[in-house]
């Protein structure tokens, strides 16, 4: 999955790959500026004007780019300017994140048609939450006003990996009861579409990459805090997908040798200590010691779990314990993020996901963190920013990866 990039990463003598190369380059262009003429265009891209010429007529026969209007300056021609054809294609993305599904649908300039969310057990049965994605899809066609028939594909996101053998069986550690599920079999065979699916972390960074603060980024990570903590890696406008698909893994580097017990059987990993699911089990843990906090009165009912808004909200109004927790969390997360810095030196930090959502308390506590434990020569070369993509951003990664398949360029 890689966005345009100035970088010569080919080799002249392959011409398809260089005119697919610039056709896409083309379109993400007008994906990014909207409207341009042929000769904005020429600047923008590097392209010079015949290519234009020859690319732009191609993409208008195909009918994914229109001559949006027609731009009268001073006494010359009037410029036609061309923008992307929405409704050349159409694409569902769904992100099966561990305590909720969100879908939603995207056309061809990257734009949200519609979305639709579902919040889930975390132990949900496979069959259930297929059953849900089913009634997700559904909804977004009622809300989009279209037919499966006008859909392109459907995009995946999962917490977890994609077996490359098989193609089809995933291991989710957020959602237990999902060991190995035939995801890509099981839609593609109702929808008779195709399916694609990718981890949600990595999918984060695809959205940032297309539509968000990463786009004019070289280098930069993406940090997706929510039950599990991940992160994507772009590299030279490409996000790194590693040796066998599974990089990222950021919330499984381990900060305490004998820490928690974690999901991936390990002790004392990022995500034993300050990830959705670990935050729950400390709360839950504190009040059965009778630790004094506001979150005693604010579960609704017995034996159900403070939420990260409830958390959030106790801190607020001035909490310390729940003050305390999402501090500690800040201080692990923010290790794991100045590591991952220290690693590969970005450019640009992007932080995102439901932990994190409006959550100032945690958010100071990662910033200062990353600020004390990176390394100086290389923390002054960074810029950590919040996106401004949020919570719907694996569903649109997800999406976009149906949307980069349908983009003609043959
Ligand atoms: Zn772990």
């Amino acid at each position: 999955m890689s966005n345009y990039s100035d970088d010569k990463g080919y080799t002249k003598t392959d011409q398809s790959f260089l005119k697919n190369y610039n056709i896409t380059k083309v379109l993400n262009i007008l994906r990014q500026y909207e409207r341009l003429s042929r000769i904005e265009l020429s600047a923008v891209s590097s392209l010079d004007k015949k290519t234009i010429t020859n690319i732009t007529k191609r993409l208008l026969e195909d009918k994914q780019i229109e001559v949006v209007e027609y731009r009268y300056e001073g006494m010359g021609r009037p410029k036609a300017m061309l923008g992307l054809r929405g409704d050349y294609c159409k694409c569902i993305g769904l992100d099966l994140g561990g305590k909720y599904i969100s879908g939603v649908i995207i056309d061809f300039t990257g734009a949200v048609v519609c979305s639709h969310n579902v919040d889930i057990f975390s132990r949900i049965e496979p069959e259930m939450l297929i059953k849900i994605s089913y009634n997700i899809i559904d909804n977004l066609l009622k809300k989009a006003k279209i037919s499966m028939e006008e859909v392109n594909g459907i995009g995946i996101s999962i917490p977890g990996f994609i077996d490359k053998e098989t193609g089809m069986a995933i291991l989710s550690e957020n959602i237990p009861l999902w060991s190995t599920v035939p995801l890509e079999k099981i839609f593609s065979e109702k929808y008779n579409k195709p399916v694609y699916i990718d981890n949600n972390s990595r999918l984060m960074a695809v959205a940032e990459l297309w539509y968000g603060k990463g786009r004019d980024q070289k280098d930069f990570l993406s940090f997706d805090l929510g039950l599990g903590i991940g992160c994507g890696i772009v590299i030279n406008h490409n996000v790194y997908e590693g040796g066998s698909g599974k990089s990222g893994e950021v919330g499984h580097t381990i900060v305490e040798v004998d820490g928690p017990l974690c999901t991936c059987g390990r002790h004392g990993c990022i995500e034993s200590l300050a990830s959705g699911w670990a935050l729950d089990m400390q709360v839950q843990e504190a009040i059965k010691k009778g630790v004094p906090t506001l979150l005693t009165e604010m579960k609704s009912g017995e034996g159900s779990s403070a939420t990260k808004a409830d958390i959030r909200l106790a801190a607020e109004l001035g909490d310390e314990f729940s003050i305390k927790l999402l501090e500690r969390a800040g201080e692990y997360i923010g290790i794991g993020v100045a590591n991952a810095i220290d690693l590969f030196n970005p450019t640009l930090v992007i932080i995102n996901g439901t932990l994190v959502a409006d959550n100032e308390v945690l958010m100071n506590a990662i910033r200062k963190t990353v600020e004390e434990q990176t390394m100086p020569q290389i923390y002054s070369d960074v810029k950590i920013v919040e996106s401004e993509i949020g919570v719907l951003a694996s569903a649109i990664g997800a999406a976009t990866l149906c949307l980069e398949k349908s983009t003609k360029t043959e």
